[in-house]
C-alpha cells in the first residue's frame, strides 16, 4: 500500500477523514503525540490498527471525541467527577475510562468492558474527527515498543506501506501521550498513565488522586494490572539505555568513567558546556523534557547510539511523565548516585 503524505489543509482532512470513514487507518496529529486513527466503531477498522502497530491485542486503545457531550453516547454510565473533570481539561490531554456499551466493539476495548475517553484539542485531530462523522480509536502511531512519534516524519518511517495516509500537522506540542484515569470512588480519581495534566492538576477537582504503584515501578509477571499498557515494554529505542539519578556534576563525572566508542549521554539543556563525549540534550524543565524525549530517542538510534546513560528528569509535576517513559525505555535499569 502506498502511504501518502496529507497537509493540514481542508481538503486534505477531508481527504483523511474519508479515508477513516472508509474503514482504512491514518496517522494523525494530535497535541500530545501523533495518532494512528481508525474508526472506533468498527471492528475491521481497528483491527488495522493493531496488526500495523504489532500491538498485543489485549491493550486497548482510546477512544477520541470532537466533543465531551458525545461520551454518552458510547458508554453506559458517566460519574458526575467525570463531567467535573470535563468541564475543566476537555479539550486536552486527559483520558477518562469509562463502562463502556455495545457501540464500541470488544476489539477496540481490547476485551474490557471500560473505554478510555479523549476530547483532543489539537485543530486537526480536531477537524478529521468532525468530517468523519464517527469517533476516532487511536494509538501511539508508533511501531509496538518503539518510541512514540511527534512528528509526521516518524510516522512515515514506522508506518510507511502499512497505512492509507500520514497528517502532517507539526511538532506535537506536549510530546508525551495524554493522562489515563479511572475512578476509584465518587471523590476519588487514579492515575493510570501520567501526562501533562498533572495529579496537582487533578486535585483543583478531586478530592483525592492516587498514583497506580505500576506508574514507577515494575509489574511482575502474572500480576493484575489497572491498565493493561503497563505489562509491555514500551517507548525502547535500539539503544541500550540507562537512566542515572545524579546532579549535573556527579553525572559529568559518571561519564569520565562511562564513556566508550557507542556510549551517548542525554543531558539537560544547560550541562552541555565543554562535556567532552558524545551526548545530545533533552530540553531543561520537564515540559521542555516532555515535548522533546521521544524525538531524542529517536534520534540516538539514527546516531547509532548503542549505549545511552540519561540524566534522570525530576518526576514532579509534568515530570512524572517523563520520568515514566524513560524507566520503561530503560526497562527500569536506574543507576542511584
Ligand atoms: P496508547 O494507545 O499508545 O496511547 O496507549 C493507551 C494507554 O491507555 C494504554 O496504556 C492502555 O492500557 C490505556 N487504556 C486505554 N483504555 C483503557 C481502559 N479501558 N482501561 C484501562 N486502561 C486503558
Ligand atoms: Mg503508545
Amino acid at each position: 500500500m502506498e502511504t501518502i503524505l496529507l497537509s493540514s489543509s481542508e481538503p486534505d482532512l477531508a481527504k483523511a477523514a474519508s479515508f477513516i470513514s472508509g474503514g482504512e487507518i491514518v496517522g494523525i496529529p494530535t497535541e500530545t503525540v501523533y495518532g494512528l486513527g481508525a474508526d472506533a466503531t468498527d471492528p475491521e477498522a481497528v483491527r488495522k490498527v493493531f496488526a500495523a502497530k504489532g500491538r498485543p491485542a489485549d491493550n486497548p486503545l482510546i477512544v477520541h471525541l470532537a466533543d465531551f457531550s458525545q461520551a454518552k453516547d458510547y458508554t453506559t454510565s458517566i460519574p458526575e467527577l467525570a463531567k467535573v473533570l470535563a468541564e475543566r481539561f476537555c479539550p486536552g490531554p486527559l483520558t477518562m475510562v469509562l463502562p463502556k456499551n455495545d457501540r464500541i466493539p470488544m476489539v477496540t476495548s481490547g476485551g474490557l468492558d471500560t473505554v478510555g475517553i479523549r476530547v483532543p484539542s489539537h485543530p486537526v485531530m480536531h477537524r478529521i474527527i468532525e468530517l468523519s462523522g464517527t469517533v476516532i480509536a487511536a494509538p501511539s502511531a508508533n511501531t509496538s515498543g518503539y518510541p512514540s512519534p511527534t512528528a509526521a516524519s516518524h510516522v512515515m518511517r514506522d508506518m510507511n506501506g502499512k497505512i492509507a495516509a500520514v497528517v502532517d500537522g507539526g511538532e506535537s506540542k506536549f510530546g508525551v501521550e495524554s493522562t489515563v484515569i479511572s475512578f476509584d470512588d465518587d471523590h476519588t480519581a487514579r492515575i493510570l498513565r501520567p501526562g501533562c495534566v498533572t495529579r496537582e492538576m487533578l486535585l483543583e477537582v478531586c478530592r483525592d488522586v492516587v498514583i497506580d504503584k505500576a506508574i514507577l515501578s515494575e509489574v511482575a509477571a502474572g500480576e493484575k494490572v489497572s491498565s493493561p499498557g503497563m505489562k509491555y515494554k514500551h517507548y525502547s529505542p535500539k539503544a541500550h539505555i540507562i537512566m542515572v539519578e545524579a546532579s549535573a556534576e556527579d553525572f559529568r563525572s559518571f561519564a569520565d568513567e562511562h564513556c566508550s566508542d557507542g556510549t551517548y549521554f542525554l543531558l539537560y539543556t544547560g550541562d552541555e558546556e565543554d562535556f567532552p563525549y558524545k551526548y545530545m540534550t533533552y530540553g531543561r524543565t520537564s515540559e521542555e523534557q516532555a515535548h522533546y524525549l521521544f524525538s531524542r530517542l529517536r534520534e540516538l538510534d539514527e546516531a547509532g547510539a548503542e549505549r545511552v546513560y540519561v540524566r534522570a528528569p525530576s518526576s514532579e509535576g509534568v515530570g512524572l511523565a517523563v520520568y515514566n517513559r524513560l524507566i520503561r525505555a530503560a526497562g527500569f535499569e536506574v543507576i542511584r548516585i
